[in-house]
């Protein structure tokens, strides 16, 4: 038989050529602002998730021009709902950092292209690729798992090794002529034949000699060497306000959801106790409040995180003299300028209907 790694990328080719139907509208782009764009949204999100935020930011911020001009409350705002919000952060600063400094031009090489904040090896890759041609593999979770069954690989994908191997088989296979396509196309294929349960091998190209299928190990590749450890934190929220006012602060530690807007939290290290009247009252200082209601406890999974929120009512004695470290207060017609957390945001809207 042939070297599968011969005929890999002409098969790969051949298949997005006659049978990828994946539309998307940053699909075929050669603008670098918008395939960075949509590279940032994409980052651990679905595509069908962030396809209305990439369009939201094309039609906002059409250009990396506009994009530098914006506030960053703007960028938080639109971004809000999606997650992982460094993203937002260092698209906004890397746009302000194009104009000051690249005179608004991207730079051309995968090596300048890295010297970007928030711009990885895989980014640079697929900006270098698509927009200037140039040969550059991106490796991703749908490419490693492609790979990983293909060619039976089973270094774990990460560690240090398995990282470099990886990324030099994928170096290795690139289609010298077409490094943009095959990109776009291994995407693709890992996402729409190559998944990871139930993988579609009866129309596979590579079925001949896909080492996964063909000696049965599809559900025991890639392998992955470290366990992912969940830390679990308890966001105990208050919800202080008058009839028209509410408190509210920004995020500024260098923690999750960094430059977004909160109700003042009370964390813990376990869920509150019976007697929370008594940490809440330390926490605020001891001024004089009641607690009205509070809610169930919810839970909203992060990659490494497990978060816990419950939302607390607190009646202030006096409200319009109260004041608290870091907070400031709005009026509550005013919550929708503000991008908050997503369960946050949920109850806000539920609460207020704003
Ligand atoms: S044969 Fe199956 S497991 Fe192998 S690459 Fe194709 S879809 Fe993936």
């Amino acid at each position: 038989m042939k070297d599968p790694k011969k005929q890999y990328a002409s098969l790969l080719l051949k298949w997005n050529q006659k049978s990828n139907k994946r539309i998307m509208p940053w699909k075929g782009e050669k603008d670098p602002y918008l395939i960075w764009l949509s590279e940032i949204i994409l980052q651990q999100t679905r595509v069908e998730q962030g396809m209305p935020y990439f369009l939201n930011f094309k039609k906002n911020y059409p250009t990396v021009a506009k994009l530098a001009l914006a506030k960053e409350d703007e960028v938080m705002k639109l971004w809000q709902g999606l997650g992982y919000y460094s993203r937002a952060r260092n698209l906004h600063e890397t746009a302000k950092n194009i104009q000051a400094n690249y005179k608004g031009r991207f730079p051309e090489t995968f090596i300048e292209l890295k010297k970007l904040k928030g711009v990885g090896d895989y980014t640079a890759s697929a900006i270098a690729s698509f927009a200037f041609g140039e040969k550059k593999a991106v490796v991703d979770g749908n490419v490693i798992r492609v790979l990983a069954r293909v060619f039976g690989i089973e270094t774990a994908f990460d560690t240090t090794t398995g990282k470099k191997q990886f990324a030099t088989l994928a170096e290795e296979l690139i289609d010298e002529k077409e490094p943009g396509n095959y990109n776009q196309a291994i995407m693709d294929f890992g996402a729409t034949v190559c998944t990871p349960k139930n993988p579609d091998c009866n129309n596979c190209p590579f079925n001949s000699f896909c080492i996964g299928f063909t000696k049965n190990r599809i559900d025991e590749l890639p392998v992955r060497g470290k366990k992912i450890e969940i830390k679990e934190r308890y966001f105990n929220y208050l919800v202080i306000k008058s009839s028209s006012q509410i408190l509210i602060q920004k995020r500024t530690a260098s923690d999750i959801w960094k430059n977004l807007y909160q109700l003042p939290v009370l964390e813990t290290s376990k869920p509150l106790t019976k007697n929370f009247h008594a940490d809440i009252a330390a926490f605020l200082g001891n001024k004089q409040f009641v607690i009205t209601s509070y809610s169930k406890a919810t839970v909203q999974m992060l990659t490494h995180r497990k978060i816990h929120f419950r939302f607390i009512d607190i009646e202030m004695k006096d409200f319009k003299k109260f004041s608290f470290k870091g907070t400031q207060k709005i009026k509550i017609s005013d919550l929708n300028k503000f991008a908050f957390p997503k369960t946050i945001h949920l109850y806000l809207n539920e609460k207020f209907l704003f």
